[in-house]
């Protein structure tokens, strides 16, 4: 996954495009026909409509961020703050006793610094 819970992405579409937030969740995809989803901190918001449970209760409305396709946002890198395409590198794991031979790094296409 090439983007993970409070990275910071850029929203590519939609009516809050060009805006920048913190991921909250990341939704992975259940099956080949629904796309992976993230909720971004305070963006893309819903009315979710919430009926009344008895007499004395009000229905309401309350905003909250809508799950977005991971192909509309893009990670923001930290270094050089542009929304950036996202690089892996494989590097030799260090830490002794690992079971993992080898560990990906994000890396970010522009400034090529690891994420
Ligand atoms: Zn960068």
């Amino acid at each position: 996954m090439k983007i993970k819970v409070n990275d910071n992405v850029k929203i590519l579409s939609g009516k809050d495009r060009n805006k920048t937030g913190k991921v909250l969740h990341v939704v992975a995809a259940k099956n080949p026909r629904t796309k992976t989803k993230v909720v971004v901190e305070g963006l893309n918001l819903r009315y979710k409509h919430i009926r009344p449970k008895n007499e004395r209760e009000k229905g309401q409305r309350i905003m909250f961020p809508y799950p977005l396709d991971i192909s509309n946002v893009a990670l923001v890198c930290p270094k050089c703050g542009k929304a950036a395409r996202v690089g892996y590198q494989i590097i030799a794991n260090q830490v002794a006793n690992a079971k993992k031979k080898t560990v990906k790094q994000r890396l970010c296409k522009k400034c090529q610094s690891v994420i």
